[in-house]
C-alpha cells in the first residue's frame, strides 16, 4: 500500500464523525484500488469515486434496499408501456397519452424478450400499461407472452371492449392476470369533468364486463384536488362490488405530462419502480415522459439497467442520511 496514500485515509477519516463522509485525493486506479482495500478493512466505505478523489464514509454503510419491504424493492417489478396513444385524453394523465398522442408500440416480439430478460433477473410481476393498452389489438399476443412467466396487471380504463376485441379479451387465460381499471369517484360528475363526458359509465360497464367474465379487477382512483370527499363515497362502491383491500387503490394525481398541478416527484423523492417503454427506461411509470426521469435509451440488457437504478437509488439514500447526519445547526 501507498504509505502516503494510507496515512492520509487513517488521518482523514479517523477525523470525520461516524455517518459523515471525508474527501481524499487520489492520482490514478492504483490510489482508488489502495482506498478501496483500506476502507474494506477498516469497516468504512467507499461512497463515491469522483475524478481525482474519492468520497468515504465513516462506518459501514447499510444497504438501503435491503430495509425496503421486498415488494417495493427496485427490480421486484416491471413496468411496460405498450403504447402512449389512449381514447381518452385525461386532463392530469401523467404521460400526456390522447388520441393523438405518438403510440410509440413496443412489439409482441420485444414484449417476449422483454420477460425472458425479466425473468432472467428475478423480476417477480409485470405491469402493463400505457395509453390504454387495449388500444392494442393484438394486445393479447403479449399478454400470452408474459403469463406463462410472469403474473400481469394491465391498467386499462375498460372502455375499448367492443367487437373484436371484445372476442379477444374473452378468450384470455384468466390465471395469473389482473385488470387495474381506473374509476375517480362513485358517481359520474368528477370523474367525467377530468376524463371526459360518459367515461364514468362505461367504466362502470368495464368493471363489471370484466367480474362477469371471471377476470381479477382492482379498481384505481387518481384523485385531485379538486376530489372532495370522493375517497370516501368510493369506500361504499368498492364494497357493492365485493373488492377486497388489495384490490382497492387510491392515488394523488402528480405533476407530471398533462397534469398542472399534483405532487411533484423526482428521482430522488421516488423509491424507483423500473419502467420499460419503446424509447427505454424509467425511473418510475408516474413520469415515464419525463426526460429527467429516463435512466437509459435501451432496456436491454435489462439486469444492467435495473442495477444501475438499485445503485443510483443507494446513492439517493445515503446521500440523504448524510447530509441528514452532518447539518447539525447547534
Ligand atoms: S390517464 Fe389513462 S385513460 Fe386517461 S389519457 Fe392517460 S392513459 Fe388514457
Amino acid at each position: 500500500m501507498s504509505l502516503d496514500l494510507t496515512l492520509r485515509l487513517i488521518e482523514s477519516v479517523n477525523a470525520t464523525p461516524a455517518g459523515s463522509t471525508a474527501l481524499i485525493d487520489v492520482t490514478g486506479t492504483h490510489d482508488v484500488s489502495v482506498a478501496q482495500r483500506w476502507a474494506e478493512a477498516t469497516g468504512n466505505t467507499i461512497l463515491t469515486v469522483h475524478p481525482g478523489a474519492v468520497e468515504i464514509l465513516r462506518g459501514r454503510m447499510t444497504d438501503p434496499i435491503a430495509a425496503l419491504p421486498p415488494d417495493r424493492r427496485p427490480g421486484y417489478r416491471l413496468w411496460l408501456y405498450t403504447n402512449f396513444h389512449c381514447n381518452l385524453a385525461c386532463d392530469y394523465c401523467c404521460v400526456s397519452s390522447s388520441p393523438r398522442a405518438v403510440p410509440r408500440i413496443v412489439s409482441s416480439e420485444d414484449t417476449a424478450e422483454l420477460v425472458r430478460q425479466a425473468t432472467a433477473a428475478g423480476v417477480e410481476e409485470l405491469f402493463i400499461t400505457g395509453g390504454e393498452p387495449f388500444m392494442l389489438l393484438d394486445l393479447d399476443e403479449r399478454l400470452r407472452a408474459a403469463l406463462p412467466h410472469l403474473p400481469t396487471t394491465v391498467l386499462t380504463n375498460a372502455m375499448v371492449w367492443q367487437g373484436e376485441r371484445r372476442t379477444r379479451l374473452e378468450a384470455l387465460p384468466r390465471e395469473g392476470l389482473t385488470f387495474q381499471i381506473s374509476l375517480d369517484s362513485a358517481t359520474a360528475e368528477l370523474h367525467d369533468r377530468h376524463r371526459g363526458a360518459g367515461s364514468f359509465d362505461r367504466a362502470i360497464a368495464g368493471i363489471r364486463l370484466a367480474i362477469e367474465l371471471g377476470f381479477r379487477v382492482r379498481v384505481a382512483a387518481t384523485l385531485g384536488h379538486d376530489a372532495g370527499t370522493a375517497e370516501i363515497e368510493l369506500i361504499e362502491l368498492f364494497d357493492s362490488l365485493d373488492l377486497d383491500a388489495e384490490q382497492r387503490v387510491v392515488r394523488r394525481v402528480a405533476q407530471q405530462g398533462a397534469a398542472n398541478e399534483g405532487l411533484t416527484v423526482s428521482r430522488a423523492s421516488l423509491i424507483p419502480e423500473v419502467c420499460a417503454t419503446a424509447d427505454g427506461v424509467w425511473w418510475h411509470p408516474v413520469a415515464a415522459a419525463d426526460p429527467a426521469m429516463q435512466v437509459s435509451t435501451s432496456w436491454s440488457p435489462l439486469d444492467e439497467v435495473i442495477d444501475a437504478v438499485r445503485d443510483e437509488y443507494r446513492q439517493h439514500r445515503i446521500r440523504g442520511d448524510v447530509l441528514a447526519s452532518s447539518f447539525p445547526c447547534a
